[in-house]
């Protein structure tokens, strides 16, 4: 099979790279290369930023509803090519063609938010701040904004965040990941065939060079970031101190507290997707149960016989729960961490290692791997495998499941299953994470809502989309006003006024 050969997408148009530099990507399933991307280098991201640049004057005189009918009929387009992008996540992330339907329509979503920007952008207004003064406030585009994305949703979270700010009447530069570009590369042309202006929506997949160009780019106003965190921890730290406006968010650790009065076959079901689905490449998949009390007894034989239950093989075949992971090296590194869980003491209660895969010898599979008794000093608590791979850890009581969560360094999700609304209650209130689910496993917000985590999970302040996302991609101005009629002029005072 010969690999095909993908392009950049500046200014409005597939561009070769003026650099050299190419990178495979993978079918994870087969193992085999499929296409070749062009790793953008520092003259492919000039020209990028220089075509965003270019665009941003007329784009921003657009109106807002003028860029919501855009958005409107990419929104359509997106939804008669779901299918089409579902199969490119698929072939290269490895992901079910169900799984990977699901997520492009969550992305969809965000487009769908964003189609409401003529009413977003309403700022705030009042009468006689002052007597006789008025004052406005105006929610107006940054410029040109760039976004670095990951490999497990190559069309999701990419729609996280560019539909969000080319509706606030900025231009777009997204860096995907080099391993899953095709999504990327085919929503710029369906924005393109929706009407959007030439030079909006730049798309460079590239690797470090391309990110630091965009780092480091005087022209470019807001780094929007997902991804593991030391990279986060670079972006954020860098576009800072370049005094870009950074929104990073990074790695997980989710944990799921099931306490003693949880109705154990609907959690364990629940586990199950959250902890296997998409082979627990999620940012949200829940990689560690924290049994309360006896709940821990009750829930083990069940999660056990439901993962041993699960499929596994090729995203596009229908009897398939759960696909390959993304690459060799990552089933290596999966592989070593439950090597370590074995050696560290863990109890392994089902071993997804070296798992036969008819047809997908050559792919890179991982069968569901589950651990019990697990304790915060072993590797597998302490790293993010993202991976299929559930630990279960045991707590004495509530207390102490919350003692636990709260001292981890990520706070992205989690979740409680309990039949006590005040149990959740207190969750809700106790708990240092940023989205949190009652009796929902993986609480991934709506669109109008925004999503981002706590302390090592996001770096910066506002999250992505909903209308932190619009803050995000947005400078507020505030007006104050005065139109005095020629009695009411007071002369100069040279006091500090009080409107009052
Ligand atoms: P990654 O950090 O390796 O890569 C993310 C992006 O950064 C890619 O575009 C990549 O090309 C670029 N990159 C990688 N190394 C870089 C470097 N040294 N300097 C500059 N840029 C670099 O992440 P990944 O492996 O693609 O994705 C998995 C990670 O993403 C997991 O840690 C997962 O938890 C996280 N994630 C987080 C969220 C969230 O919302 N918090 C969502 C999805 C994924």
């Amino acid at each position: 099979m010969t690999a095909e050969i993908l392009h950049l997408w500046i200014n409005g148009q597939r561009v070769p790279s003026q650099g050299s530099r190419m990178g495979d990507v993978f079918n994870p399933a087969s193992g085999e290369v499929i296409r070749r991307v062009p790793l953008a280098d520092r003259n492919d991201i000039d020209a990028a930023v220089a075509a965003a640049r270019a665009a941003f004057p007329a784009w921003r005189e657009t109106t807002p509803l003028r860029r919501a009918r855009i958005l409107t009929r990419f929104r359509e387009l997106m939804e008669q090519h779901r299918d089409e992008l579902a199969q490119l996540a698929s072939e290269e992330h490895g992901k079910t063609l169900v799984d990977a339907a699901g997520s492009v329509q969550r992305g969809i979503e965000v487009i769908e938010f964003a189609s409401g920007v003529p009413h977003l952008l309403k700022g705030e207004q009042a009468e006689d701040v002052g007597r006789g003064v008025d004052s406005h406030s105006l929610l107006q585009p940054v410029g040109v904004c760039a976004g670095i994305t990951p490999f497990n949703f190559p069309a999701m979270v990419p729609l996280w965040m560019f539909p969000v700010a080319i509706a606030c009447g900025n231009t777009f530069v997204l860096k995907p990941s080099e391993k899953v570009p095709s999504c990327s590369l085919r929503m710029a042309e369906l924005f393109k065939e929706a009407g959007l202006p030439d030079g909006v929506f730049n798309v460079v997949p590239g690797d470090k060079e391309a990110v630091d160009t965009l780092l480091n780019h005087p022209d470019v106003g807001a780094i929007s970031f997902v991804g593991s965190t030391p990279v986060a921890k670079h972006i954020y730290e860098t576009a800072a101190r370049n005094g870009k406006r950074v929104q990073a968010l990074g790695g997980a650790k989710n944990h799921a507290v099931v306490m003693p009065d949880a109705d154990m076959d609907f959690t364990a079901d629940a586990l199950i997707g959250a902890a296997y689905g998409s082979a627990g490449e999620r940012c949200m998949a829940i990689s560690t149960v924290v049994a309360v009390g006896e709940a821990g007894d009750a829930l083990l034989p069940l999660l056990k016989d439901k993962a041993a239950q699960i499929g596994v093989g090729r995203g596009d075949t229908a009897d398939t729960g759960m696909g390959p992971v993304i690459s060799a090296t990552h089933r290596d590194r999966i592989v070593s961490l439950i090597d370590s869980g074995v050696a560290q003491g863990a109890d392994l209660v089902l071993d997804g290692r070296g798992i036969a895969v008819p047809g997908g010898e050559h792919g890179f599979f991982v069968g569901p791997t589950l651990f019990d008794r697990v304790t915060p000093d072993m590797d597998i608590y302490r790293e993010e495998i993202f991976g299929p791979v559930l630990i279960v850890l045991r707590a004495e009581n509530y207390e102490a499941a919350v003692k636990l969560i709260n001292a981890n360094p990520y706070g992205n999700g989690t979740a409680i299953f309990t039949g006590s609304g005040h149990r959740a209650r207190r969750f809700e209130n106790e708990i240092e994470v940023g989205m949190v689910g009652v009796n929902v496993p993986i609480p991934v917000p709506m669109a109008f809502f925004s999503f981002g985590g706590w302390k090592a999970s996001l770096l910066g302040d506002l999250h992505m989309h909903g209308m932190e996302g619009v803050y995000f991609y947005t400078r507020t101005k505030v007006v104050t006003s005065r139109w005095p009629a020629p009695a009411e002029r007071t002369g100069s005072t040279l006091a500090m006024p009080t409107l009052g």
